[in-house]
């Protein structure tokens, strides 16, 4: 075994699957430009205190989970980042976005770091794609980015997948649900776990988010949120589904879906896919008007956005072979050389032939000519160019067609002539 390995938590991606990442990219690229959302890249570390307001001190992630370290004696903590919409809002408050444009769309694909346990679907460094619409009070913006996080999945070919989603109401709904459910759960204190007794002091909705089987059948008989919503909290919700209903998005309504941050509001959805094991979340979001506030905002700003693990949605892909049709890295030509002393010549032309756009494989291990075409064909290039002694000579090469197998004999200019054309479409594809 090599001295060194990958840490744990963390993995390599080698080209066959760094493939599948841009593949993914490319559609998550599209269809939020699509959208009219922009890109946004935040630094990979900021100080500690942005997420401890910005998540939430009672969360596992703030919690236990954090990656956090001093960057020098004197200096301020600072963490990589677990997740992107504390560092985006954070983004958005200092060069005050919202005074430029009263809308702003941002979408992200980035690497984040949580100290969890790994496991299947689960590392310390992971990423995430997601979107954050800002500047939008109604239930249109929520419905929006629901929309294109299922249109990725939809143009991605993925099935099966649950969408869930829940009104969390306005503040003043969660307090007097907070209420009731510290009123609920008090009578059976010494059966909950640690971990629940101490949520049900600081944030009792939380209790509801546990996965403890010991403690599932008095969840159970917990009072529901949507039972204490105000009537515009209820009308706002029923907005959102109507949106998804008219949009043919299947979705189910399930009351005990919770994210726990006390900035969400109103609408909460996740999307779990049934290929994925016990981590079955594949990405989940809503609306937290109130992370601005939380984050020394002197208002709320309303925003709505939604994060998918890019490592869980791969999985699922690989799973319902998606990716089948992918030929990683297909050469439009390979240049195959009728003996090695030809190799200068060849790179040659395989230079010119990349300076004008063309993607050109040419061998440097020295391996025969059939090995050649063997790795052509593997590669699935579209077009061998023969180099041989007379060839150098005559400046004239034979170029055939891999699919029809038809060939023809011509002078470099003329071989430019022909590529240039499918090289072309094949960068407006990319
Ligand atoms: P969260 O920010 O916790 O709501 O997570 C959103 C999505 O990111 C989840 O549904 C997962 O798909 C993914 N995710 C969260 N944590 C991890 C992790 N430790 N490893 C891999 N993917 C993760």
């Amino acid at each position: 075994m090599p001295q060194y390995q990958a840490v744990k938590g963390t993995r390599d991606i080698f080209p066959d699957e760094a493939a599948q990442w841009k593949y993914v990219e490319g559609a998550v690229h599209t269809l939020a430009s699509l959208y009219g959302f922009s890109e946004i890249r935040t630094p990979v570390f900021e100080y500690t205190e942005l997420f401890q307001r910005g998540i939430g001190a009672t969360t596992d992630i703030v919690g236990k989970e954090m990656f956090s370290f001093l960057p020098d004696p004197n200096g301020r903590s600072i963490t990589l980042r677990p997740e992107m919409t504390a560092g985006v809002m954070r983004a958005a408050l200092q060069k005050n976005l919202l005074s430029l444009a009263p809308v702003h769309k941002l979408y992200y694909i980035s690497e984040l770091f949580r100290k969890e346990r790994p496991q299947a679907g689960r590392q310390r460094q992971f990423s995430q794609f997601g979107a954050e619409l800002l500047g939008v009070s109604s239930p249109v913006a929520v419905a929006e980015v629901i929309t294109l996080m299922m249109q990725v999945f939809e143009s991605l070919g993925l099935t099966g997948l649950n969408l869930r989603i829940n009104s969390l109401g306005d503040t003043a709904d969660r307090l007097r649900y907070r209420e009731a459910l510290q009123l609920y759960f008090a009578p059976f204190h010494d059966q909950l776990d640690d971990s629940s007794k101490e949520r049900l002091e600081k944030n009792p909705l939380r209790i509801l988010d546990s996965k403890n089987p010991a403690i599932q059948d008095i969840i159970a008989g917990a009072p529901r949120l949507y039972d204490y919503l105000s009537t515009s909290s209820v009308e706002e919700f029923e907005k959102v589904l109507f949106y998804l209903s008219e949009r043919g998005i299947a979705y189910s309504v399930d009351h005990r879906l919770v994210r726990g941050l006390d900035y969400y509001c109103h609408t909460a959805f996740e999307v779990t896919s049934s290929e994925l094991g016990a981590q079955d979340a594949l990405g989940g979001g809503g609306r937290y008007d109130g992370l601005a506030r939380e984050l020394g905002n002197s208002q709320d700003l309303p925003a709505a956005g939604f994060a998918v693990g890019m490592e869980r949605l791969l999985i699922t892909m690989e799973k319902q072979g998606l990716f089948a049709a992918l030929i990683p890295h297909a050469p439009l030509v390979y240049v195959v050389l009728q003996e090695q002393e030809l190799l200068d010549h060849g790179m040659q032309i395989a230079f010119r032939l990349r300076k004008a756009g063309i993607k050109t494989e040419i061998d440097l291990a020295a391996r025969s000519m059939k090995a050649q075409m063997r790795e052509a064909n593997k590669m699935r290039a579209s077009y061998a160019l023969f180099i041989g002694k007379e060839e150098e000579q005559s400046g004239l090469y034979a170029l055939k067609n891999l699919v029809t197998s038809e060939q023809s004999t011509l002078s470099l200019e003329a071989v430019l002539d022909i590529l240039r054309e499918p090289a072309q479409r094949e960068l407006l594809k990319s």
